[in-house]
């Protein structure tokens, strides 16, 4: 798939506007640079700060997963005069506080750049289109982990969340972002107090009345969709009782989910430690003659428990209800499933029996969704964009065809899965694309550079370059290191902030 070894030489260089720096923006500047020796890639980024989900989706306790934000400055240095950052711009009208950024359209790019590279990820997510969503206390896991991680545009949330009046939370879905979510509530302070959480997150935290967090699934525990280590760091969190009903689990193993868990080892490996989480926390008098081999020896003692943390299943959302006329969640009626349906292909069905499940907070935590951007072909069924290897087609139907110079990869390509490695393969795909174009002179030189077309880049003031970055970056970490107990960064939470951070020469 990424074949190309030796391209073309060009009198001048080819200027490659990658928009969005996270993941797969920084992986496809990458390749870009370290495949074509001659190529300008420029990453266009709507926030002053860089780094996409590694800054404000990985959790702040995963600092092994932020350390590739170390990879991708390193670009800098190895490609100094071809790789270029422009901060705090507004691509397709995407970006919220449209005052403070510089607002650019998509064919503006296409004019300045011999091609454009879409990576600018999920910005909306799915709704679970129940009664009761509206209400206040009720908030998609999306905004929860913005808040939490410093996103200047959820700065606000923190006075709304409440949470010294919130002893129960229920987070829906089951994902690893529900993971995160749970986690974060339910973990020592003392813990996330060495990590790059928002400092306002941390203060709201240590106020937290919260004593449960239930996480449901829609489907059985066969089929949950978090990954062993996010279960892991669960099952060994301090001073957490996790709670696992075994009759759930025993209505989970279907013939079909036996088969599931059969012919895939990884899957056994969770099953089994969900069991053995199950068992460890003995909250079931009854024993299970189907369960699968535990393994006991994943599950060590545990401190006093002063919180408690339930995984629930076979369990679907039908309401969320408040106590009389106030306007904020009291609780989250759910109703029991049942699963049915060949091996893979299960489908869940509501057997009528309902529960209510008291909480204060409720994340929705069931999937980021993409949303269009201006003057791009979306596809509203996917969410994504329509595209034939990362080349971006002129609609979703079988006559489309590809839109000179205009790629797209990761989230917006893709959909809102994967984790931060899945981004390698897709901006190799997309990367070369681009290459393949280059070098069969699909793509033409369009013999400009890109701030003769667009001075707005260099010139308006709000722009922020990788050298105003690294002082944001510099601040922050100075910052940290006066925090006790230290901190890796304290970030700045608002744009002014950033900005305020940057200090330019007089001219
Ligand atoms: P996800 O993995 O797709 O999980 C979504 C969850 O929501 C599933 O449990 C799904 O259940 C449930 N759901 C969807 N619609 C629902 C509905 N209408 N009612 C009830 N439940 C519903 O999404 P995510 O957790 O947002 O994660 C997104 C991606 O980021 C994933 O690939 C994830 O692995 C990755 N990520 C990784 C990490 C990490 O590696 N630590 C951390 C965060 C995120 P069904 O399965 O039944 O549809």
């Amino acid at each position: 798939m990424f074949s190309i070894k030796v391209v073309r030489s060009w009198t001048r260089s080819f200027h490659v506007a990658v928009v969005g720096s996270g993941p797969a923006g920084f992986y496809s500047a990458k390749y870009l640079l370290d495949k074509h020796k001659e190529l300008h890639v420029s990453i266009i980024e709507g926030l002053p700060v860089p780094f996409g989900l590694v800054r404000f989706g990985v959790a702040p306790d995963h600092p092994e997963v932020k350390s590739v934000s170390s990879q991708f400055a390193e670009l800098f240095v190895q490609h100094s005069t071809r790789l270029r950052y422009f901060g705090n711009i507004s691509v397709g009208g995407k970006t919220k506080n449209s005052e403070d950024s510089l607002q650019v359209s998509i064919p503006q790019l296409q004019n300045a750049f011999d091609a454009v590279v879409l990576a600018h990820g999920a910005s909306s997510d799915n709704a679970l289109k129940i009664p009761g969503e509206d209400l206040g206390g009720v908030l998609s896991a999306r905004a929860f982990v913005n808040w939490y991680n410093g996103h200047p545009d959820f700065h606000d949330l923190g006075q709304t969340l409440n949470l010294s009046q919130v002893t129960d939370v229920v987070v829906v879905g089951q994902g690893n972002v529900a993971i995160d979510c749970a986690r974060i509530l339910t973990m020592n302070i003392k813990e996330l107090e060495a990590t790059d959480i928002s400092s306002e997150a941390l203060d709201v935290l240590r106020g937290s009345a919260v004593q449960r967090v239930t996480v449901i699934g829609r489907r059985g525990h066969v089929q949950a969709a978090f990954t062993i280590k996010e279960l892991r760091e669960l099952i060994h969190l301090a001073g957490v009782r996790v709670v696992i009903d075994q009759k759930e689990l025993d209505a989970g193993l279907t013939a079909s989910s036996a088969e599931e868990v059969k012919a895939n080892r990884p899957r056994k490996r969770l099953v089994d430690l969900i069991h053995s989480a199950c068992s460890a926390n003995d909250t079931t008098t009854a024993t299970s003659s189907t369960s699968t081999t535990s393994d006991s020896s994943e599950i060590s003692s545990h401190s006093p428990a002063e919180k408690e943390l339930s995984l629930r299943f076979l369990l679907s959302p039908v309401a969320l209800e408040s106590h009389g006329d106030s306007q904020r969640v009291s609780r989250v009626v759910v109703e029991r499933t049942a699963l049915s349906g060949e091996p893979f292909h299960q489908r869940v069905s509501g057997t009528g029996q309902m529960e209510s499940l008291p909480a204060q907070l409720v994340l929705k935590s069931i999937g980021y969704r993409g949303e269009p951007i201006d003057s791009v072909p979306f596809n509203t069924s996917t969410h994504t964009i329509p595209h034939d290897k990362g080349r971006v087609l002129s609609g979703s139907d079988t006559t489309a065809s590809p839109i000179k110079g205009l790629y797209v990869t990761g989230w917006a390509k893709r959909g809102p899965t994967g984790i931060v490695g899945t981004n390698i393969v897709d901006a190799k795909e997309t990367v070369s694309s681009v290459l393949e174009d280059l070098s069969s002179g699909l793509l033409q030189d369009k013999g400009v550079d890109p701030e003769q077309v667009l001075p707005e880049l260099v010139k308006d003031k709000r722009v922020v370059s990788w050298l105003d970055y690294q002082q944001i970056d510099e601040t922050e970490v100075s910052d940290g290191a006066r925090c006790i107990p230290s901190r890796p960064r304290q970030k700045l939470l608002t744009r002014q902030a950033m900005l305020a951070a940057i200090q330019r020469p007089q001219v």
